[in-house]
């Protein structure tokens, strides 16, 4: 296993990338955006483009990222 900057692991929720805090998963949420931004700037449009938009806190009281909106997220769970 290689050492990652931002370090995460499988959480029992089934997601596999999970934060222990909410600093590491807001970090991870930075570094995520930034290389969307790269990737949308050399397409020369972001249209389409999965984006993680901001983290969130699940059941087993770990962060994940998402691209929904709370809105959204909420819906789903609903
Ligand atoms: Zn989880």
């Amino acid at each position: 296993m290689t050492i990652k900057a931002v370090a995460f692991s499988r959480c029992a929720c089934g997601k596999e990338r999970g934060y222990d805090d909410e600093r590491t998963a807001a970090k991870a949420l930075g570094r995520a955006q930034a290389k969307r931004d790269r990737l949308g700037e050399r397409k020369g449009h972001r249209r389409g483009l999965y984006r993680e938009n901001r983290y969130y806190e699940c059941q087993y009281g770990m962060f994940h990222l998402t691209s929904q909106s709370r809105a959204e997220y909420l819906g789903a769970a609903a």
